[in-house]
């Protein structure tokens, strides 16, 4: 049996961890001290806690759920993919892009995915397991440790890697917390963003939440018939849904979405869908609170689709411009790696 993963523990759990071990509460402040803000993995390496509730931290929990298999370095330097390993054997997948002046983390919440969408290396590799909160949170820590070693930091968190944040809910809020905590990461909850391919109890729950963390939505279709055989889920939630969710969200909230579109080559490049999409928001949300992010298709091996060309994704833009839409044709990253949106297969690309 694997031991507990200590960044589950939230301040309370850790507190009654260590009243249990015989120690004062105030411990646990310190620990996560050296957890979030020292970044260290290692109880032998913190040094302000005695050297028997050092020894008795790493018989009772593992500071290091995640071990790197491998790593893959993209051509142009800009694109790292870590396949980390789970105590459990599971695989994840992290992806960290350095553009410019920003560092952004793309991390996984299940390894695998249970909704099997048509263009997606992870949907077609399959469910294993949905990861718990601290292991979420742990591959952040560990892209941050490896920026701190060179002097760097991270600025943006995307949950965007495998699997679907929104059916790990729980999981993935209680990630999102340790890491804008004051007293745990301390990163910026506007920094970070949750991306849904559009699982509707969970973007109602989300707007309850009030949270500061942004929210972005893959769309990739705008008619029914189209997005249902992109992305089976819409058949549970259809675009109308979706919709009528978005719009709560708008209105709660006052917050832009972020709506996500991959460019396929002769599927969802027409300007019938650049037009159709432009209907949709303008009849189903009070204020077009939106930015359209069009990023041309990464290539997978089970899916026969390829990106559109340049000029089409253009025209694409140009019509949803015209509609006063703002919208940015995304780059692709990381795609001789198998890095890109899509592209995360774990173990089973090989
Ligand atoms: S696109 Fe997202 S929701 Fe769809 S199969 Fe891939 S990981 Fe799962």
């Amino acid at each position: 049996m694997p031991l507990p993963c200590i960044y589950d523990l939230s301040l309370a759990d850790l507190q009654s961890a260590l009243q249990e071990m015989g120690e004062p509460p105030f411990r646990a402040r310190q620990i996560r001290q050296n957890l979030f803000r020292r970044l260290i993995d290692d109880p032998e390496r913190m040094t302000d806690l005695p050297a028997g509730l050092r020894a008795e931290l790493g018989r009772a929990f593992t500071f290091r759920p995640l071990e790197v298999e491998r790593q893959a370095v993209s051509a142009d330097k800009q694109t790292r993919k870590f396949l980390f390993r789970l105590p459990d054997g599971a695989p994840v997948e992290t992806v960290l892009m350095l553009y410019e002046r920003r560092r952004t983390a793309c991390i996984s919440t299940q390894s695998g995915c249970a909704v099997g969408c048509a263009f997606c290396a992870t949907g077609q590799m399959g469910f294993r397991r949905s990861l718990t909160g601290g292991e979420i949170a742990a591959q952040v820590l560990s892209l941050a440790r490896m920026l701190e070693a060179k002097g760097d930091d991270l600025s943006n968190v995307v949950l965007m890697g495998m699997g679907e944040p929104f059916l790990n809910y729980d999981a993935v809020l209680s990630a999102v917390q340790v890491l804008s905590a004051e007293d745990g990461f301390g990163f910026g909850a506007r920094r970070m963003t949750i991306s849904t391919v559009g699982v509707v109890p969970g973007i109602r729950r989300f707007t309850g939440e009030h949270s500061q963390v942004n929210l972005a939505i893959s769309l990739h279709a705008a008619d029914d018939e189209l997005r249902s055989r992109l992305i089976p889920i819409n058949r549970t939630y259809p675009l109308a849904v979706v919709f009528e969710a978005c719009d709560e969200y708008i209105r709660e909230t006052n917050r832009r979405i972020s709506f996500e579109w991959a460019m396929i080559e002769g599927v969802n490049d027409s300007a019938a869908q650049a037009h159709h999409l432009a209907d949709r928001i303008r009849k189903s949300l009070h204020k077009p609170l939106v930015h359209i992010n069009l990023l041309p298709l990464n290539r997978t091996r089970t899916y026969k689709g390829g990106p559109s060309q340049a000029a089409r994704i253009e025209s694409f833009r140009s019509i949803l411009a015209e509609e006063g839409l703002a919208c940015t044709v995304r780059l692709a990253r990381g795609v001789d790696i198998a890095a890109g949106c899509g592209q995360l297969a774990g173990a089973a690309e090989k």
